[in-house]
């Protein structure tokens, strides 16, 4: 049987793998395809597919938008994107410099509480458009500034927390059109980590296609409801570790398998809306 991993990170955003070792460790683990989906963009993707295709394994381009709807905070997975999309990228580097501006406000915080971060330092490690408070964290570490990644979150990055700064978000709906627009197809991530049930049919009827069912932080009860409310609303179905490398324990690529046919089934989806799309220009 062949199973595929569509949801992981890269030194893109806040993961710890070069897209090149994220081939690597795909290839390791026996799977036949494998998707990025760094947060907010796409700039990993030319070196991971590069990568995927000397190993003869699939590679899908996508992404991790974060986005909102109703006050909730819910992160929205793009699959087969076109990478040169230029109203995808514009989108993107809008949110990129949120980021960056927000790394800005999260270290003059720590200063206020008497942590003497620099901003400098955060970017140098980060190395990437699309900063983010794993990064934080890392640098407080780095700089022997706090004892551990979970302190730094604990004490300072947590919402609520006082570094902890909120984000500018893409609202959900928009960010669907965004995707498909650029060719993909529109996927709610982790809805049980963001209990985001309540709003899955506004994104339904904004034309979300698929919900992730299988993730690492999904129980099988939570699981075996996302595959019922696929069902139930005609959705495809997806699934991915979330593997951050080495920034959260060990890496978790591999620990989740999603049949390859389901795979498939996002082929023939993303066929029928891009021959759909053809028609409508
Ligand atoms: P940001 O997008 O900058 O708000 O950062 C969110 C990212 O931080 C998530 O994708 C996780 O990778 C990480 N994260 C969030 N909460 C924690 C936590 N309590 N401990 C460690 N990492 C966390
Ligand atoms: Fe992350
Ligand atoms: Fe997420
Ligand atoms: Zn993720």
């Amino acid at each position: 049987m062949k199973f595929a991993d569509l949801h992981l990170h890269t030194q893109f955003s806040d993961g710890t793998f070069t897209p090149e070792e994220l081939v690597l460790h795909a290839q390791k683990n026996g799977l036949a395809c494998l998707a990025l989906t760094d947060h907010d963009t796409v700039e990993g993707c030319a070196r991971a597919a590069a990568a995927a295709t000397a190993v003869r394994m699939e590679f899908i381009a996508g992404t991790e938008l974060t986005a909102e709807h109703a006050d909730t905070e819910v992160h929205i997975l793009g699959y087969f994107l076109d990478t040169q999309n230029q109203l995808l990228l514009d989108t993107l580097a809008k949110f990129q410099a949120v980021r960056q501006n927000r790394i800005h406000e999260m270290v003059a915080a720590l200063n206020r509480q008497g942590v003497p971060l620099q901003a400098e330092a955060v970017f140098a490690l980060a190395n990437c458009k699309s900063p983010g408070r794993p990064h934080v964290a890392r640098a407080l570490v780095k700089e022997k500034l706090i004892g551990s990644l979970d302190e730094a979150f604990e004490r300072f990055l947590k919402k609520g927390r006082p570094a902890w700064v909120p984000k500018t978000k893409m609202s959900a709906l928009e960010s669907v059109e965004l995707i498909h627009q650029a060719g993909g197809l529109a996927v709610i991530a982790h809805p049980g980590l963001n209990r985001s049930d309540n709003i899955i049919p506004a994104l339904v009827a904004a034309g979300m296609d698929g919900i992730e069912c299988f993730h690492t932080k999904h129980s099988t009860v939570m699981a075996e409801r996302y595959l019922e409310l696929a069902e139930q609303h005609h959705l495809l179905v997806t699934g991915g570790s979330d593997c951050h490398g080495y920034s959260k324990a060990r890496p978790l690529i591999g620990t989740v398998r999603l049949p390859y046919s389901h795979v498939e089934k996002l082929h023939a989806a993303r066929d029928l809306r891009n021959a759909a799309r053809g028609k409508q220009k």
